[in-house]
């Protein structure tokens, strides 16, 4: 029995440390690379099935953002009524373990959210996307007129309900809106649904994790977007000037 069961215990000794993650090259093992915890939150590399449904929408054939550099979430939300429902994004690698931890946040919260699917299912088309009140991140896109690729085209931004969180600037005295059916919800005073403002869970745990909010801002706001601050960016992307 004994010349049997060494070789046994061997080969589950071998089984275990085949079964470990294995080490990048440099040594250092990515915390976000493949994580399943089980609850249906979790990342994954770009893989090949991923990489084919956003190639040529959100992932431009022009994109300078290595495929590498983002990780899709997959993540679990509640709408208004209190449904459960599966969500997809894509993100930059340096935030994913953030995103995925503030949404699970938010659905352990039961804060509503109405639908986050990846913007490739509106052809990466942002207006669509906005007025289906869609939350999403990556779509990739340089600020325009320059070669700087924006925080949403670095996956380092996120948009949270964003009909009833609009985008809106004065261009040239006349009010900008996007998407242009959210009008209705720049009266930040009117109580409505899925509203972001100072006393939100969404806003308090974007900042708690080194995120700013286009709501803040002065000459424009953006009620939807939580972004990485663009001092932490230029650390992370020199070259993006
Ligand atoms: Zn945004």
């Amino acid at each position: 029995m004994k010349s049997i069961r060494i070789p046994l215990l061997l080969l589950m000794i071998a089984a275990l440390l085949l079964s470990l993650p294995a080490l990048a090259e440099d040594g250092t093992e990515p915390a976000d690379e493949a994580v399943n915890e089980g609850d249906g939150f979790y990342i994954t590399p770009i893989t090949d099935e991923i990489f084919a449904r956003i190639y040529g929408k959100s992932f431009k054939e022009d994109c300078t953002v290595p495929r590498e550099d983002l990780r899709y979430l997959h993540l679990l939300y509640v709408d208004l009524d209190g449904v459960e429902h599966e969500g997809e994004m894509i993100v930059n690698y340096h935030i994913a373990e953030d995103v995925l931890d503030i949404f699970r946040q938010l659905y352990e919260a039961k804060y509503p959210i109405e639908r986050i699917r990846l913007v490739d299912e509106y052809d990466a088309d942002d207006e669509l996307s906005m007025e289906d009140n869609n939350s999403s991140s990556f779509n990739f896109r340089f600020i325009s007129h320059t070669t700087r690729v924006s925080k949403h085209g670095l996956g380092l931004a996120v948009d949270v309900n964003t009909l009833y969180n609009p985008y809106t600037k004065i261009v040239d005295g006349v009010r900008i809106v996007e998407p242009i059916t959210g009008e209705p919800y720049l009266d930040r005073d009117a109580d409505f649904p899925y509203k972001i403002d100072h006393e939100d869970l969404c806003y308090k745990l974007f900042i708690e994790h080194g995120f700013e909010w286009g709501g803040d801002w002065e000459d424009r706001k953006d009620y939807q977007h939580f972004e990485i601050p663009t001092s932490v960016i230029e650390e992370w992307y020199p070259e993006n000037k």
